[in-house]
């Protein structure tokens, strides 16, 4: 209860809310003014307004990520609706403010008409750099991302489906070269079968894993051809139906390398641990609570359970804010115009190359002394980790370019030094 009242006050204190706008160019005197607005600032309208490019030079347009949500599955308070969901938008600001120094208008749009949510973003176009979409629910998402994609020129990501996907697959790269297999050969399960399931397990297809080793679960058990024939599943979960008999997750599990929850906490029990595979990787993510508790995994064998959760207080945190500041860095960085597989490969990558190098002092202490060293209980780097940025924005940035979507070049060694400036 303590963190409830603290939060409350946290957040009400004089200002209330945690952000602001503010200037970043004189404006102390009468020409200061006529600068940044009437009469001056016509010149700058006219150039974009002869060439839309120099929206990057003569606005903040390149460092403003809109962060839109319709509030409609929010954090693990469900649809809360648009103006509840405003202090987490905020806070998403924060952090792309802390980590990398993006600025953020928050939208929260209170609409659940998929079609009125695309029109009202993609009219917004002129005033970002970049659309991170954010808590909305499936399978709607699915479809709002698709065609913003389509029919925008700046990125749009939404991080619910994608950072999930792109640091947990950092984890599955590191997890499976501890566990000595191949990413080709892993047989995957998931529970759930949402925006983040979806997203992940396409992803983890992108990093190597073959869909046809993936089973994935909804509340009604394992997705098989049969339920998807009869129409029983929306077109998302259809593209992983498979040809196997029914049965419920932990028919799915025996046998399984691979462990992927994002569904609700509780599902796994010890049981359906110890049915998997030799050293099992088992990354329970339902939020707050896994689908199975650290502990509970750990103790569940005697051979080595690799094991990540959404949880800050055990090892191995899934937590997006490893992702998204950085990407949208990088990506931001050569004006992309989306962020696309390459890139998100990229950032995966780069996270888990991080984490196989040693951790600076200062990040040790940063997280109270523990010991973070590459093995099963440190296979992704943790947020505060300086070199995040710079390993992961140049990263992406680099498979922006070398994939064609980037409308600016930067040269990458001087961009890595400006990043540690
Ligand atoms: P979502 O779109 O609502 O999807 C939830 C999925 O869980 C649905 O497919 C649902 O099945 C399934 N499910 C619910 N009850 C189930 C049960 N008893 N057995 C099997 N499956 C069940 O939600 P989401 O945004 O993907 O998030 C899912 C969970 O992952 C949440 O707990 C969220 O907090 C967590 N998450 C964690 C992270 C992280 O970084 N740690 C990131 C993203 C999400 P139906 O389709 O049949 O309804
Ligand atoms: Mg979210």
């Amino acid at each position: 209860m303590g963190l409830d009242e603290d939060s409350l006050d946290y957040h009400a204190e004089d200002p209330p809310g945690k952000l602001e706008i503010s200037t970043t160019k004189p404006t102390n005197t009468q020409r200061d003014l006529s600068l940044a607005y009437s009469p001056g600032v016509a010149a700058p309208c006219e150039a974009i307004a002869a060439n839309e490019d120099d929206a990057y030079k003569y606005t903040a347009k390149g460092n403003l990520v809109g962060v839109v949500s319709n509030g409609s599955a929010v954090l693990g308070l469900g649809d809360i609706g648009a103006a509840a969901s405003k202090p987490v938008m905020e806070g998403k600001g924060v952090l792309f403010k802390r980590f990398a120094d993006i600025d953020v208008f928050d939208i929260e749009l209170d609409q659940d008409d998929p079609e009125k949510i695309i029109e009202a973003v993609d009219a917004m176009g002129p005033t970002f750099g970049g659309i991170n979409l954010e808590d909305i629910k499936a399978p709607e998402c699915f479809q709002i991302e698709e065609a913003l994609k389509d029919s925008m020129d700046v990125p749009v990501f939404h991080d619910d489906q994608h950072g999930t996907a792109i640091i947990s697959g950092a984890a599955l790269v590191n997890a499976a070269e501890i566990s000595g297999k191949n990413l080709e050969d892993l047989d995957i399960v998931f529970s759930g079968a949402g925006a983040s399931a979806i997203a992940t397990a396409r992803f983890y297809v992108s990093l190597g894993a073959k869909k046809e080793n993936i089973t994935m679960c909804d509340s009604s058990g394992i997705i098989t051809q049969e339920r998807a024939d009869a129409g029983d599943v929306n077109e998302y979960k259809q593209q992983f139906a498979r040809d196997v008999p029914g049965g419920d997750l932990a028919d799915a599990m025996d046998g399984a390398d691979v462990f992927v929850g994002l569904s609700i906490g509780g599902l796994v029990s010890q049981e359906m641990v110890q049915s998997m595979a030799s050293d099992p990787i088992v990354f329970a993510m339902a939020n707050p609570d896994p689908e199975i508790g650290y502990e509970e995994a750990k103790a569940a064998r005697d051979d080595t359970v690799i094991m990540a959760t959404g949880r800050s207080d055990y090892p191995n945190q899934v937590n997006n804010v490893l992702g998204f500041p950085f990407i949208f860095r990088g990506a931001l960085d050569v004006r992309a115009t989306e962020i696309n597989e390459e890139m998100k490969v990229a950032a995966a990558r780069a996270l888990a190359e991080l984490a196989q190098k040693d951790v600076p002092d200062a990040v040790v202490k940063a997280y109270g002394d523990q010991p973070l060293q590459f093995g099963a209980d440190y296979i992704i780097p943790k947020p505060l980790d300086p070199r995040v940025l710079f390993e992961v924005a140049p990263a992406v940035a680099e498979a922006a370019m070398d994939s064609g979507c980037a409308r600016h070049e930067v040269e990458l060694d001087a961009y890595e030094e400006r990043l540690e400036a």
